[in-house]
């Protein structure tokens, strides 16, 4: 399929943008209550910066869209964050089927766990961008199951202890919230299930 990555980028930004007390109200029960801030300087920044990005080719795009996230996020999430849009840039093709989109995002969780020293189980955004990987690499994943895996997969960090990340100062004081990475992961991901569907 052909990605219509601009229009992508701006529902993503606009999901992300408007969810943002939701998120540093989430980082404010197990972190430091900054993620929905992060995230929205983020990918305000992004959408400033839209006319260089997309001047550019696509993977180059989502390489460019991945440089601001790590400059203009900040934090644990922004580094994390650039390097997924960055692997994607790298290892999208042109016209990517859903088991390409699922091996571009599969090689992204591992550049994540490899950057945050963190692996799924550990209450952080891995934990749903882990399996909506695996679930679509099998190539035969719905847009509908996409959604609601990325969703229960959000869900199920609420019982998880955090091992990585901020949270995990709190040891067993982290357990009963929702991950806030997890929730932007979850965000972003229905956000392009909703423009795949059209
Ligand atoms: P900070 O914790 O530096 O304030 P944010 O609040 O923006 O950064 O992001 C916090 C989120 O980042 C967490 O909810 C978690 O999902 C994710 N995170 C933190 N550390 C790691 C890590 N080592 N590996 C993967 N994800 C992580
Ligand atoms: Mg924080
Ligand atoms: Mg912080």
């Amino acid at each position: 399929m052909a990605l219509p990555l601009e229009t992508l980028l701006d529902t993503v930004s606009a999901r992300i943008i408007s969810a943002a007390d939701e998120l540093t109200a989430l980082d404010s029960a197990i972190g430091d209550a900054d993620h929905g801030l992060n995230m929205k300087r983020g990918f305000e920044a992004v959408q400033a910066d839209k006319a260089g990005i997309f001047a550019k080719p696509p993977g180059e795009a989502l390489k460019a869209v991945g440089m601001t996230l790590v400059m203009k996020v900040g934090g644990a999430s922004g580094p994390l964050y650039g390097t997924l849009f960055m692997t994607l840039g790298k290892e999208l093709p042109e016209n990517p089927s859903v088991a390409d989109l699922g091996r571009a995002l599969q090689a992204s969780v591992t550049a994540l766990k490899a950057r945050g020293k963190a692996d799924i189980g550990n209450k952080t955004m891995l934990d749903v961008l882990g399996p909506v990987a695996a679930h679509l690499e099998s190539g035969s994943a719905s847009i509908e199951s996409v959604r609601a895996l990325a969703t229960e997969s959000a869900k199920a960090t609420i019982p998880m202890k955090a091992i990585r990340g901020r949270a995990s100062f709190l040891g067993d004081r982290s357990i009963g919230h929702m991950d806030p990475g997890a929730r932007s992961s979850e965000i972003m991901i229905t956000a392009v299930c909703d423009v795949l569907e059209g």
